[in-house]
């Protein structure tokens, strides 16, 4: 099962990936999550993604595929895996196919969590994540036991530096450019499937369920 999951920044990839990812044994990639682990090792791509990132804008298509090639080329991916924030340009999406391609293989569903900017602003400023395990919650929808402390692992939640409202409105201005196109992309190729993300989380998620059963 080869599934990606497409939304504006803050529509609930991450939150709906990870389900997806525990109820049917896939791993969970995140490209935001594996740049981040970079930043905090100070690895020299962590450190080249890290001046793009803080200013809302997509990391280069070449340093992205690599990364994301190298991760889904690893054993556990031999059954399929959730893709959270790959692709996001049509080149990405391109080199993914291509590389399924020559496997034989294809991307079974593109799942896009629709959420409205109006929603998007107001979710990003309330969501945190735990600087050690990345865990994210919501200071109102999901919030943690203890303000500011993450459950699973006891260390500091932060607002994270490119969801303040002034960097938001520059993803989103980015994804509606050059990410959304991904819709008729994917649409063509017959395998995109939309959610309302605007539902309570576990809404959406019965409805990805209903798709992918
Ligand atoms: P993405 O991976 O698309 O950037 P996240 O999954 O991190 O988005 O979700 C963004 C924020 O919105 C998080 O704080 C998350 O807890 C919250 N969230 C996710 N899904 C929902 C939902 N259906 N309703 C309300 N808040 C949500
Ligand atoms: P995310 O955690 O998915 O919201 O990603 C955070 C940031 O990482 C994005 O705003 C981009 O700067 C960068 N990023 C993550 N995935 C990609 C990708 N596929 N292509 C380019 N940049 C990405």
């Amino acid at each position: 099962m080869k599934i990606i999951m497409l939304g504006a920044p803050g529509a609930g990839k991450g939150t709906q990936a990870k389900m997806i990812a525990e109820k049917f044994s896939v791993p969970h990639i995140s490209t935001g999550d594996i740049f981040r682990a970079n930043i905090k090792n100070q690895t020299e791509l962590g450190m080249e993604a890290k001046k793009y990132m803080d200013e809302g804008k997509l990391v280069p298509d070449e340093l992205t595929v690599k990364i994301l090639l190298d991760r889904v080329a690893k054993e556990d991916c031999a059954n399929g895996y959730v893709l959270d924030g790959f692709p996001r340009t049509i080149p990405q999406a391109e080199v993914l196919n291509d590389a399924l391609t020559k496997m034989n293989d294809a991307i079974d569903y593109a799942i896009d969590v629709d959420v409205p900017d109006e929603n998007i602003v107001k979710r990003m400023s309330g969501r945190r994540a735990c600087v050690t395990c990345g865990a994210t919650y919501h200071i109102v929808h999901v919030p943690p036991k203890t303000e500011n402390i993450c459950d699973k692992c006891g260390s500091e939640l932060i607002l994270r530096d490119d969801d303040k409202p002034e960097t938001v409105l520059n993803r989103l201005k980015i994804y509606h450019e050059q990410t959304q196109p991904l819709i008729d992309y994917y649409t063509e190729k017959g395998v995109l499937k939309t959610v309302d993300g605007t539902k309570d989380m576990n809404d959406v998620f019965a409805d990805i369920v209903a798709i992918l059963q």
